[in-house]
């Protein structure tokens, strides 16, 4: 085996043990490299009782001193860029580039997560003649991140620095197909000075899962997934009167307006698709063509050509999505949808058992077709046409998801209509992936994400911390009145 078995990390320590374990694949190969254990209650027991030992030291840290943590770890994040980058790539099969491009992203978001001093020092206001009423902010207690398998080090980072930086000691469960990334996390961070007990991982699938869900001692829960988990989650967190932010799948849909620059809309539109094998919950995944736009759609198919399997495009995460994939393929082709790029049965040379499709592109699906409303989850575009754009946002807006969208266009008019109407969260104009940056914040809408406020940026602030409302009275001339 490449990589020794992943243990649980509790208390500061890698904990062997002797729990039943899963396979962890590397998606490129399709080979075993490790083995992930499948925790219990248990173990989540364990952790939340270190969680919740080292909560009062940690809390009652002064902010400026918690960041301190994270200022190192971000220097880490950069240092140790190649080999973090290599590992996302072992376990997801993302290509070098994009690999990197995560663990940026991480340390992005830990540069967030550095400034939080700056940006959460409550108010103060005299209310009436001496008397004082202050907003101050804290920390939760002991709280919990479940994380998917797309973005083995960056979403778990959506959660770590804020959550923990903001006062909190935190329980990660991370997908059990990508395991690895969490460990070299957790080491970093001691590293980086974060004491014991701040940072617990249990790792696992289901039952860890519901553990951490059911737990008296778990004040909150950010979950990260596809929507069917993503309900369980949040429905099975809040029966237990916790605060649960559940993210969950998403069917992303770019409109594109005939006035739109043809090389730029083609090349982003096929990179948001293809891009990390289009296993991201913000790649295009539906293209509404609105009128005359087949000079667009063409030069999109000879981008899309150009995109060679094992360079250009990483493998999906498993034999199984690939099957399934390439399934919605089939299906929406015997519907009478016309491929026009078919990454079935992709072969990349000296990787024969790796699980690869090329991009796809699909051209003529109706609104009505499984695979014009399902999640796929992998590297295919379908192109549903329009007559305007009014029918585009209907089509948009039809959909059970939320999470982007995006109009191509070079009209400001019509860039405002679609953004004002799209039925999404996160929206964009001319981009193909409109991630907010921080300290924006990132949720979607409608079965995208359950729960109130956004997971990274500002957003989370409300999320993981709790405001105490001070009322105070010095003033002897404050006298007699309503207040007293
Ligand atoms: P998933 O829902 O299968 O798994 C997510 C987590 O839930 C994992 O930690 C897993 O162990 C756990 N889990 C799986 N089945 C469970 C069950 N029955 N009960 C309890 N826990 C369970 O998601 P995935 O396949 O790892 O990730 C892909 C999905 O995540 C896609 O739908 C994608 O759109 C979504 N995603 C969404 C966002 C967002 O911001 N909205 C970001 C990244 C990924």
């Amino acid at each position: 085996m490449k990589y020794p078995a992943v243990a649980n990390y509790l208390n500061g320590s890698f904990v062997e043990d002797t729990l039943p374990a899963l396979d962890v694949y590397n998606p490129s190969e399709g080979r075993v490299i490790s083995r992930v254990p499948l925790s219990t209650h248990r173990e989540v027991d364990r952790a939340v009782e270190s969680a919740r030992e080292a909560f009062p030291g940690w809390s009652s840290t002064p902010i400026k001193e918690r960041v301190q943590v994270f200022y190192r770890y971000k220097a880490m994040l950069e240092a140790h860029l190649d080999e973090l980058a290599a590992l996302i790539t072992e376990e997801n099969g993302k290509i070098a580039s994009e690999a990197r491009a995560e663990v940026l992203k991480a340390a992005e978001l830990t540069e967030f997560g550095c400034s939080l001093p700056q940006i959460v020092p409550g108010e103060v206001l005299e209310v009436s003649r001496g008397v004082e009423c202050r907003i101050e902010r804290f920390p939760l207690g002991v709280v919990a991140a479940i994380t998917p398998f797309n973005f083995p080090n960056m979403v778990p980072n959506w959660s770590i620095p804020n959550a923990i930086a903001l006062g909190n000691c935190l329980v990660l469960k991370p997908s059990e197909l990508v395991p690895l990334s969490a460990g070299r996390i957790a080491e970093l961070l001691r590293e980086a000075g974060l004491p014991e007990g701040v940072l617990q991982i249990v790792h696992g699938g289901r039952e860890a899962v519901e553990a951490i869900c059911d737990h008296p001692g778990i004040q909150a829960i950010s979950f990260v997934g596809s929507t069917k988990v993503a309900k369980i989650v949040y429905r099975r967190g809040t029966a237990t009167l916790k605060r649960v932010l559940a993210l969950g799948g998403a069917k992303n849909h770019l409109i594109v307006m005939p006035d739109a620059d043809l090389d730029m809309t083609a090349s982003n539109v096929v990179a948001s698709m293809s891009g990390c094998a289009g296993q991201r919950c913000m790649a295009a995944s539906v293209m509404v063509a609105v009128d005359k736009t087949d000079h667009i759609i063409r030069c999109m198919v000879e981008h899309a050509q150009r995109m060679v399997p094992g360079r250009d495009i990483g493998p999906v995460i498993s034999a199984e999505a690939k099957a399934r994939i390439e399934g919605y393929i089939t299906e929406a082709e015997a519907g009478g949808a016309e491929v026009l790029v078919d990454g079935r049965n992709a072969r990349v040379p000296g990787r024969e058992d790796g699980y690869y499709l090329g991009p796809t592109i699909i051209d003529r699906v109706r609104p009505d077709m499984r695979i014009a409303q399902e999640e796929v989850f992998g590297p295919v575009l379908v192109i549903i046409r329009s007559r305007d754009v009014d029918e585009a946002i209907a089509v948009e807006n039809a959909s059970r998801y939320g999470n982007a969208a995006s109009v191509f266009t070079e009209s400001g008019g019509i860039a405002r209509y679609v953004m004002e109407r799209a039925s999404a969260g996160m929206v964009g104009v001319n981009v193909g992936v409109p991630v907010p940056r921080e300290p924006f914040s990132f949720g979607g809408w409608n079965e995208s994400k359950f729960g109130v406020g956004d997971i990274t940026g500002r957003g989370s602030i409300e999320f993981w911390t709790r405001s105490k409302k001070m009322t105070t009275k010095w003033n002897r001339e404050a006298g007699v009145n309503w207040m007293s």
